[in-house]
């Protein structure tokens, strides 16, 4: 790595030098399963407050740290208000976390596969990453994770891409022992029908990282939050500054959280069983899927990168990784309506069949 990349101005950062735009190939589609959004919309009571939101409000400030959806997030969660920190998206809570308390060449550690924001967050905060491959079975290597002596220790659960769940005791394990924070990305855990969230009693320094992207279905509006001791959470706040979460935003998020609760769990529970069958349809299709405990299904396929080029041609977008530890080539399919579901199976038989995967 070196400071003079011919193609930047020499006034940029040198630890930028090798730090890419986020691009997860997301071209438009006809059937788009690749990002596990709510694919059935947005729920009732946020989609009246985006309507009726009133343009002259947009003149004014947002509140500083979002007081009100503070305290929205805080009754959902069954915690207090102090224990809740907010941010443009989880990506903004997970990078102001990381800014928070990693000082610079402070080493982050993750398990691998996770997700792929993680190495270049850590990199965005001039911080250290090292991935460690997981264990069999999708486990989560807490003593190799700990061996690192990693000031942040990020973990996801229920873990993208390959949606499995990090077992308890794990979790148990790295918040007892981590010399510095531990981050567990909660993006999904709505759709697991486990909570962690008395684990913050028992330790200080731990983070329950959410976002109301996936199964509220707001992912546009960009609301992200944590859950930590309040000391904790206080440092991110730091960290994160004023103004994050826009007005019209937190409107509708604290609408959702007051209103839309029972719309959300109906359709946490059709994407619990259109996951499941999912799964099924992927077994009968002679394929090994990983038992998942989110809104998306990762199934090993050889040549899986050719694979989803098929399929999009037939107007299906999943998202491929090529090459995962432990895992090779895999597709990611998210978990939407039965009939989309369907095609998306229907897609994934053909170009199985016209590419091949021997
Ligand atoms: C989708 C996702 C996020 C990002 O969510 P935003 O709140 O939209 O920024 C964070 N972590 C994981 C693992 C995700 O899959």
């Amino acid at each position: 790595m070196t400071s003079t990349a011919p193609d930047r101005l020499a006034v940029a950062r040198a630890a930028y030098n090798d730090v890419p735009l986020y691009d997860p190939k997301r071209t438009p589609v006809k059937l788009d399963l690749t990002d596990n959004t709510n694919l059935w919309g947005v729920p009732p009571r946020a989609e009246q407050e985006i309507r009726e939101f009133a343009a002259a409000t947009i003149t004014r400030y947002p509140t500083l740290y979002g007081t009100e959806l503070k305290a929205a997030l805080a009754a959902h969660a069954g915690v207090t208000a102090d224990m809740v920190v907010t941010g443009c998206g989880s990506d903004d809570v997970l990078d102001s976390a990381m800014r928070a308390f990693g000082n610079e060449g402070d080493l982050v550690a993750a398990p691998d596969p996770t997700f792929a924001m993680v190495p270049i967050f850590a990199k965005m905060n001039v911080l250290r990453s090292t991935l460690i491959t997981e264990l069999p079975d999708h486990e989560v290597d807490a003593e190799a994770l700990l061996a690192t002596g990693a000031k942040v220790i990020y973990v996801c659960s229920p873990n993208n891409p390959t949606g499995a769940l990090v077992a308890r005791r794990t979790l148990e394990t790295l918040i007892d022992r981590a010399p510095g924070v531990v981050l567990i990305d909660e993006a999904y855990t709505e759709f697991a029908g486990v909570s962690n969230v008395d684990l913050l009693a028992r330790a200080p320094r731990v983070l329950l990282i959410r976002t109301l992207s996936k199964a509220f279905g707001l992912a546009g509006l960009r609301i992200g939050y944590a859950l930590g001791q309040p000391q904790l959470v206080a440092e991110v706040e730091k960290s994160r500054g004023p103004y994050k979460v826009n007005a019209l935003a937190e409107r509708v998020a604290v609408a959702a959280l007051r209103h839309d609760v029972q719309w959300v769990e109906e359709h946490i529970q059709l994407a619990v069983q259109n996951r499941d069958r999912l799964t099924i349809e992927l077994l009968k299709l002679g394929l090994d899927p990983i038992p998942s405990s989110a809104n998306f299904v990762c199934v090993p396929v050889r040549n899986a990168v050719a694979v989803a080029m098929a399929m999009r041609e037939k107007g299906v977008g999943v998202r491929p990784f090529p090459n995962l530890p432990r895992i090779g080539d895999c597709l990611r399919i998210s978990v939407g309506p039965w009939p989309m579901v369907e095609q998306g199976v229907t897609a994934l038989a053909a170009a199985i069949k016209k590419v091949g995967t021997k």
